[in-house]
């Protein structure tokens, strides 16, 4: 029967991957909406029991709560609460957090897929940072701080960024605001990232 067909083809609605939370090893506990954004409680998938001095098995102790802008969905920021596991080894007594490194960059307040959106809201759809803040549900500050480091990791940290790139024209009007100067190389990078990829 083509209906039954076309439903074979639904899996169970899941919050963890419609949200993509499942590439940055989070799995969704629990929801809360609030009236102006959404807040998704997060538990870290993968273990890391194990001592990084020693080696031998930490004991769980308790959690800590690491607070996390993510892509706003449906037009509403997104925000994650992770619950984050500390463990005390039981051999050396090394006490240390489970690793949230492919969640976030360390002492980020955006998720990966936070920045992201970030990156790409200002180099593809042109939004200002005013603008990103704002669905991000972060400070300004924050929102600028977090665009501008990783546009300078993933172009000054690239050693091929200039690869492709026939001119670089400089514009003295565009020089002094140095904004629209790194808007400009980004998206240069951004056109050499879509071509590697395709
Ligand atoms: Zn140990």
């Amino acid at each position: 029967m083509p209906v039954a067909a076309a439903r074979a083809r639904f899996a169970r609605p899941d919050l963890t991957t419609f949200c993509r939370l499942d590439e940055l090893d989070l799995v969704v506990t629990g929801q809360r909406l609030e009236p102006d954004r959404a807040v998704l409680a997060c538990r870290v998938l993968t273990p890391d029991e194990w001592c990084r001095r020693c080696g031998a098995e930490g004991a769980a102790r308790d959690t800590v709560i690491r607070r996390l802008a993510h892509e706003p969905l449906g037009w509403r920021p997104t925000v994650l609460e992770v619950a984050v596991r500390r463990y005390r080894c039981t051999g050396c007594g090394h006490v240390w957090r489970q690793d949230t490194t492919r969640a976030a960059e360390p002492r980020s307040k955006l998720s990966r897929r936070g920045l992201r959106w970030a990156l790409e809201a200002l180099v593809v759809q042109h939004l200002t940072v005013t603008r990103i803040a704002e669905g991000l549900d972060v400070a300004w500050d924050t929102a600028n701080d977090a665009v501008l480091a990783e546009g300078r990791r993933v172009l000054i940290d690239d050693p091929a960024r200039f690869d492709g790139v026939r001119v670089i024209g400089v514009d003295e009007h565009v020089v002094r605001h140095e904004a629209l100067l790194f808007r400009m190389e980004v998206r240069d990078l951004h056109r050499l990232a879509v071509a590697a990829a395709g």
